[in-house]
């Protein structure tokens, strides 16, 4: 199962990820995970990636492409992955598929995710997250805060807001979304991948229905593929 998450920035590509690696039993590959990973270990691709980062910006194809590609040649890809967060530009969409075709493989499902652009702005800036790597548990400050004010609940680590969810950079992000971003959604149309769906605290359709519907939506998939390989089958 390949299944790619996509959105803007505080969609829920993260949460909605989560269980569906449960489910799956796949791992999840975020490529804003892997920077902070690099960032945090003050190694020369996290040094290059946090100048684009910390503006708000997008880090360039090149070095996130190869990122990818590096990590999707690991083992425990092999029954499945999501990517949460990546491709964020045609030119990442396109070297996907094909590196994915290389290896005969291809994606089942591109979930959009969208929200009314003031919840994802209130939820950007509510935002925190444990600053232990091994644990990243996330927060909200108004809907999920942790039992102690700055303390991770799992790790017990410290919780602080990442520096590109204050609000300047946030706007920023919102808008590089919009210009950079959006058009990837173009890119998989018309390719039966793309599953478009709202996540939206006000509209109640938080992470545990939004999961299920896509969860549905890809037992409904399925078997509707596994009917015209018995059609294919019978006709041959
Ligand atoms: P995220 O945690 O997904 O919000 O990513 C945090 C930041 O990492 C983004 O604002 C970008 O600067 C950078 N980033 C993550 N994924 C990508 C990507 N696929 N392409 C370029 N930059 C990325």
């Amino acid at each position: 199962m390949i299944i790619i998450m996509f959105g803007p920035p505080a969609a829920g590509k993260g949460s909605v990820a989560g269980i569906l690696s449960e489910k799956y039993n796949i791992p999840t590959i975020s490529t804003g995970d892997m920077f902070r990973k690099y960032i945090s270990n003050g190694s020369e691709i996290g040094k290059k990636a946090n100048e684009y980062i910390s503006q708000g910006q997008l880090v360039p194809d090149e070095i996130t492409i190869e990122m990818v590609k590096e990590r999707l040649s690991e083992n425990d890809v092999k029954n499945g992955f999501i990517l949460d967060g990546f491709p964020r530009t045609v030119k990442q969409a396109e070297e996907l598929d094909k590196f994915l075709k290389e290896n005969n493989r291809d994606i089942d499902v591109v979930v959009k995710l969208e929200a009314p652009k003031e919840e994802l702005l209130e939820r950007i800036t509510n935002r925190r997250i444990c600053k232990n790597s091994d644990c990243k548990a996330v927060y909200n400050t108004k809907l999920n805060p942790p039992k102690v004010a700055g303390i991770c609940d799992k790790c017990g680590g410290p919780i602080v807001q990442r520096d590109d969810d204050k609000l300047e950079s946030a706007l920023n992000r919102l808008s590089v979304y919009d210009k950079e971003t959006a058009p990837v959604a173009d890119y998989y149309k018309g390719t039966e991948r793309l599953y478009t769906t709202t996540l939206s605290e006000r509209e109640n359709r938080l992470k545990d229905v939004v999961s299920a519907d896509i969860i549905k939506y890809l037992d409904l998939k399925k078997k509707k593929n596994n009917g015209k390989r018995n059609i294919e089958d019978e006709c041959r």
